[in-house]
């Protein structure tokens, strides 16, 4: 395939928290292989700055160890590590006070130079603010300022409004970008493409044709090592009330005039608002049980509320539930979304489920059938087509479902076999300036809006989680979430 490559301009990157888990496993592997793929410009300054009193050699050292950890099945070439190890610097700093940011500063090249400077709060939420406010009150930013902001983006609407207004003090909007690395996804993306860019699917896009639509993000891991966070959180504010509600607005929204930044999240904008409240008999919450190794080789694991050493917990671990968004486009159109830790695969999945034709030509016999649009963002990265055919033979007319599929790794013959890591691709975006693909401020209030009631409800009425068995789909009780209305879960597979 011919590379559509294209450099990005300089620019000076500093990494809040350069040290800290995700700077490691995602934000520098993402960076080493935009390098290695000629993406960057080789003039491009990545400085880490963190609490450790490292020297620069020691940072080198441990940025080498990260990629070889986590840079995916390709080895990590040493002529391209030494290459991308010196554009690497580091400061040791303190976020929330006043130590390093004067030796930041001589980092820095001046904006005449280079005026591209991105700066990543890759740290807890508690620094976000106050590195905003010494950014600016060291004088470290310009007019082509960018700074990148990691979830969680508030705890709740009034947490979220005042952290939109602590960062709206010293950027502008155009400057802030609220990350959300499912909106990275290949597939994400591919989802505009398939709807807006084909006269296929649009016509059919809506409740006189689409019967219901499931979302699925599932992970096998549990909570480990971010105990005291997710007790706090749980999965509704950890992952529902970002990732699957921005699924779930790339899904229905309307077609935005063009594929521009407010454009596109503007019509997101209006599905959150569009949300009807969610009955508190459309949520069921779960939480993970603990589980015994076994011969076919389960590991043993310790229950949620073993992890977090809260034996009364009620911090959901599971949430599925059903969604209606009232619009001329999905009135009557149930939207099932549901996400859990220790589930039996790690699978994020999009179906929409597409109504029986309205009369079968064929009998009764041939049972029902419709069409089915699976979206995998992970893993396997695709998009699959279920459509009804004759089985082949001599058995007379009976209908079977096969799959259209088109995976990207194969379809497309990307690097490595696998598409461009989510981060990869964000970060270019940040360094281009382009916010199509992250949150912006009203975003995120109105999808808090939703979400607080659904909490509130729950600490009002003390509700406690259902217990699940690790390595299953769910409490039982969200199958009868679905089975309630005649319908089922597609299948949770890897
Ligand atoms: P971490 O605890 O591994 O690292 C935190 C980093 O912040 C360290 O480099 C530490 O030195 C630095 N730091 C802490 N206090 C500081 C201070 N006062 N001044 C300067 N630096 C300071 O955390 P992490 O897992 O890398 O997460 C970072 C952020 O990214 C968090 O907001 C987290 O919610 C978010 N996030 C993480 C992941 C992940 O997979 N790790 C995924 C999504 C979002």
């Amino acid at each position: 395939m011919v590379s559509r490559i294209i450099p990005v301009a300089p620019f000076d990157l500093v990494i809040f928290g350069g040290t800290g888990d995700l700077a490691q496993r995602k934000i520098l592997p993402a960076l080493f292989r935009r390098h290695c793929a000629g993406q960057l410009p080789g003039s491009e300054r990545i400085i880490g700055a963190a609490r450790a009193g490292l020297s620069c050699a020691d940072y080198r050292n441990i940025v080498a160890t990260a990629l070889r950890e986590h840079c995916g099945p390709r080895a990590v070439d040493d002529a391209e590590l030494t290459s991308f190890l010196s554009r690497v610097s580091y400061v040791a700093l303190d976020g929330m006070g006043s130590q390093g940011w004067e030796e930041l500063a001589a980092q820095l090249r001046p904006s005449a130079e280079v005026p591209v400077r991105l700066f990543y709060f890759s740290v807890g939420p508690a620094l976000f603010a106050p590195l905003a406010e010494r950014l600016h009150s060291h004088g470290l930013t310009n007019g082509d300022t960018r700074i990148v902001v990691e979830k969680p983006f508030g705890r709740d609407l009034q947490t979220a409004k005042a952290l939109n207004r602590t960062l709206a003090s010293h950027f502008d909007e155009g400057q802030i970008y609220r990350i959300d690395h499912y909106l990275g996804k290949e597939t994400v993306q591919n989802l505009m493409a398939v709807r807006f860019g084909n006269m296929l699917f649009e016509p059919l896009w809506n409740s006189q044709y689409v019967d219901h639509i499931q979302i699925t993000v599932a992970e096998t891991v549990g909570i480990e090592g971010r105990e005291d966070y997710y007790e706090r959180s749980g999965a509704m504010r950890d992952m529902m009330q970002n990732h699957l509600m921005q699924l779930l607005c790339l899904i229905a929204m309307e077609p935005p005039a063009k594929f521009d930044p407010d454009a596109v999240r503007d019509e997101k904008l209006k599905v959150i608002r569009a949300l009807d409240p969610v009955e508190p008999h459309h949520i069921v919450r779960g939480q993970y049980q603990a589980r015994q190794a076994d011969e076919g080789g389960a590991q043993a694991h310790p229950s949620y509320r073993n992890t977090v050493g809260n034996p009364r917990s009620r911090t959901e671990s599971y949430v599925a539930l059903k969604a209606h968004i009232s619009n001329w486009r999905w009135a009557g159109t149930p939207f099932y979304l549901r996400t859990g830790k220790r589930l039996v695969a790690r699978s994020s999945v999009i179906n929409v489920m597409f109504k029986d034709a309205p009369h079968s030509i064929f009998g009764a016999e041939a049972g029902r059938h419709a069409n089915h649009l699976k979206i995998r963002l992970q893993p396997n990265e695709g998009i699959t087509l279920s459509v009804t055919i004759k089985e082949p033979g001599q058995g007379g007319m009976r209908l079977i479902d096969v799959p259209l599929d088109m995976s990207f790794a194969e379809a497309l013959g990307s690097e490595g076999g696998t598409p461009p890591d989510a981060y990869e691709r964000l970060i270019m975006d940040v360094v281009r300036g382009d916010q199509t693909l992250f949150m912006r401020g009203d975003e995120v209030e109105a999808a808090w809006a939703w979400t607080d009631p659904i909490i509130a409800g729950w600490e009002a009425r003390g509700d406690v989680p259902k217990p699940y068995d690790s390595g299953s789909t769910g409490p039982g009780d969200a199958d009868l979430l679905m089975r309630r209305d005649g319908r089922e879960w597609r299948g949770i597979n890897p």
